[in-house]
């Protein structure tokens, strides 16, 4: 072979080598995707909201390749029931974006029929491993229920039967210290809903036959903390 030949051949290498790549598939969401387990899941979320507490939130998961290999599917890792609190954006405090948390808001991060049919849905359909009750500091249904002999006589039906969801949380703490009342009721709220929660024969399979743990935490709104209490 002489030197032009070789010089020719090169090139048709090259010309080839660079056409595999241009045609070569780009993965799917799909084929990229793997369960996530609840311990990692619960990882995935301290370290994104680390990174939100540090103001170093890389809002990852919003371009628009990501987006549309999520047109046809979802596979979120957590499910986060929280507050409507227009205070406490999961994506945002988590540092997640599209496709990743199932979100469930409702005022005072209550259980009722329709939020547990949510959770069921991305439990058994969409096999999210974690589920999370997030409760958060100041907050107003709660706040509502400790307040609700001032308010009830006012409020309409639907919050009056909000807030008696979130009473049990409060009956516990009666008669001490309005603020330190306020503080222990969202704790026992959230402690309330993981409750009831795990009542649900549905999630009790869940819970006892996979790898599924529904877990409280609490979003402090001063410090931009959540910290997780896996015993509730
Ligand atoms: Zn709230």
């Amino acid at each position: 072979m002489n030197i032009t030949t070789l010089v020719k051949c090169l090139a048709v290498c090259g010309i080839l080598f660079a056409l595999s790549f241009a045609t070569a598939p780009t993965p799917s969401y799909h084929e990229g995707f793997q369960t996530v387990d609840s311990d990692t899941a619960i990882r995935l979320l301290t370290e994104g909201n680390s990174r939100f507490v540090a103001g170093e939130s890389i809002h990852p998961h919003e371009a628009f390749s990501w987006r549309a290999n999520l047109e046809n599917e979802q596979h979120p890792w957590a499910v986060l029931l929280t507050c409507s609190d227009s205070r406490v954006p999961p994506e945002l405090i988590f540092d997640q974006g599209f496709g990743d948390l199932f979100v469930i808001r409702v005022a005072g991060n209550i259980v009722d029929t329709d939020v547990i049919a949510s959770i069921e849905y991305a439990v058994d359909y969409l096999d999210t491993q974690l589920v999370v009750v997030m409760g958060h500091t100041h907050c107003g249904a709660v706040t509502a229920a400790v307040d609700s002999e001032k308010h009830a006589s006012h409020d309409p039906v639907e919050i009056t039967s909000l807030v008696h969801r979130i009473q049990p949380a409060v009956n516990f703490v009666e008669g001490e210290d309005r603020n330190e009342t306020i503080k222990r009721s969202v704790v026992n709220n959230v402690a309330l809903s993981v409750k009831r929660l795990k009542e649900v024969a549905d999630l009790q399979r869940a819970l006892e036959q996979r790898d599924v743990k529904i877990v409280g935490s609490m979003y402090d709104m001063h410090t931009g903390i959540v910290t997780f209490d896996e015993n509730q």
